[in-house]
């Protein structure tokens, strides 16, 4: 083994360059984790080579050299991931895509020309910058265009703008044996063969490695508002926020959380949640591109929350009330980091959120437990935060996390809207999947990655 990687190692430094190629323990020890939650996240292994490829080209000698050697290579994004995807799990080579992080934005045509690993930050910074923007925000800005769309990644605004998948318009895939495809382009409209891309989105890095994409622009709102909707009643938020979608309205984001959940994540920021009355909270973030427009659907939601019972909405237009609003919200997940199991990410149809939170309520009663609940209620996307109990054993953690799924798919939910199946789901894949379904991505793994080197052990089962 010591043996081969040292041929590997040297062939991949005449590839890309010494300089772009790293085994130094503490030099690597960042490319080992992603941010699964400690209780689950799988071990690394320790014989790794990190490669810094500069172009597709480089990629694809890269991929050349593994097939050559047989040697599993683990593609890393911005690490973001919470299921262990971008872990190497075996001997072998970590592609980091870092270094690929060229954009051009093309105003005239609303495109945004990027590498795979220019991250979300930079992306919406640039698409601003342009005046244009890039509407979908899946949480963390550190994530990649490459992990985004190897996710299909969603976010909170996936409730008005859909996920990553409609926003992909073309693809350059670097396949598991070096050959490069090209998949659409520019136009809106392309329907020039089976659009093929869509196989590389929420692949989760098992068909191909993504090195650039276009991705669709739209013209930046200019008016917006948020509004966090207090409820003395749990039942009350979520009727309401049913009503709210079925109304006509669709706002940019809808979420829920409640009082602990948001005051601590306030505590943790060192800041107050200003928000006084109320135990459950619905934020309703609204975007228009025209000031008349934001105004009639402020009055129009909050005639329709208060028909449900909502207390004195908190408004604000303000850009920096708005941003410390997210800001509180977008931290639940660090606040409570620390102490977290696992985090899942349960979805379940519109109609049946509330039904599905209830349940949950009644998992925390018979455990006397804590479960942070919050999240993408527009789309009946539910975080739960499944804690380290005191006393409680990693197998009765795993028990209440089967109990919380079971309750999600007896109600025609997933186990996951957003995160994948990366490493750590993998062992619910069969049951809930089916064996047609392995058995056909087997089939593709198989014709696209014949050796089986590109995220050996991801996303099917053993
Ligand atoms: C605080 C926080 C908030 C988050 N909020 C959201 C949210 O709201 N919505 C949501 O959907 N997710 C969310 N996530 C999860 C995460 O950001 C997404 O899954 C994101 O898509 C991962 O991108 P990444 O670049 O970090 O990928 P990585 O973590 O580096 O990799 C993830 C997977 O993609 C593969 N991959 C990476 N790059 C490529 C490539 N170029 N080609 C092929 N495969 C590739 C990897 O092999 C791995 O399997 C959140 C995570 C955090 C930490």
């Amino acid at each position: 083994m010591v043996r081969i990687f040292e041929q590997v190692l040297a062939d991949l430094q005449s590839v890309v360059g010494e300089e772009w190629v790293i085994t130094e323990e503490k030099a690597i020890e960042r490319y080992l984790y992603d941010e699964t939650a400690y209780g689950v996240r799988p071990p690394p292994a320790k014989d790794i080579i990190v490669v810094k490829p500069g172009t597709t080209k480089d990629v694809a000698e890269v991929m050349k050299i593994a097939n050559r050697f047989k040697v599993p290579v683990y593609v890393r994004g911005g690490g973001t991931g919470l299921v262990g995807g971008a872990v190497p799990t075996m001997p072998g080579i970590v592609i980091s895509l870092e270094r690929m992080d060229r954009i051009a934005i093309d105003v005239d045509n609303m495109v945004a020309d990027v590498e795979a690993g220019v991250t979300l930050g930079k992306l919406i910074e640039e698409s601003e910058r342009h005046g244009l923007m890039f509407p979908p925000h899946p949480g963390d800005e550190g994530a990649t265009i490459g992990g985004l769309i190897a996710c299909n990644a969603g976010g909170s605004r996936a409730v008005k703008t859909g996920v990553m998948r409609n926003y992909v318009l073309g693809l350059e895939v670097v396949l598991p044996n070096g050959e490069v495809l090209k998949l659409g382009g520019k136009t809106i409209k392309n329907n020039m063969g089976y659009n093929l891309a869509h196989m590389f989105i929420g692949s989760e890095g098992i068909f191909g490695i993504i090195t650039k994409a276009y991705l669709r622009l739209y013209p930046k709102w200019s008016y917006s508002a948020t509004m966090v909707i207090p409820f003395e009643s749990r039942v009350s938020a979520f009727k309401a926020s049913k009503k709210i979608l079925a109304s006509g309205l669709t706002p940019l984001a809808l979420e829920y959380f409640d009082r602990r959940v948001i005051e601590t994540s306030a505590r943790y920021l060192g800041v107050e949640w200003p928000v006084k009355e109320g135990e459950y909270f619905l934020m309703a973030i609204l975007a228009e591109p025209l000031e008349d427009v934001l105004y009639i659907e402020v009055e129009h939601l909050d005639k329709v929350v208060r028909e449900e019972g909502a207390l004195e909405t908190f408004l604000t237009q303000r850009g920096d009330e708005q941003k410390q609003l997210l800001k509180i919200r977008s931290e639940i997940f660090t606040s409570i980091k620390s102490e977290t199991f696992d985090i899942l990410d349960t979805t379940v149809p519109l109609g049946v959120v509330d039904t599905f939170v209830e349940e949950l309520v009644s998992i925390e009663r018979k455990y006397g437990i804590w479960l942070p609940l919050y999240g993408h209620v527009g789309d009946g996307n539910i975080h739960v935060h499944v804690l380290k109990y005191e006393g409680f054993s990693r197998e009765l953690l795993e028990k209440i996390s089967e109990e919380i799924y079971s309750v999600a798919i007896s109600l025609g939910g997933t186990i996951t809207g957003e995160h994948g199946i990366g490493y750590v789901r993998r062992k619910y894949v069969r049951n809930l999947l089916g064996d047609v379904w392995v058995e056909t991505m087997r089939i593709l793994k198989r014709v696209l990655d014949p050796n089986n080197i590109l995220n050996p052990d991801k996303v099917l089962p053993d």
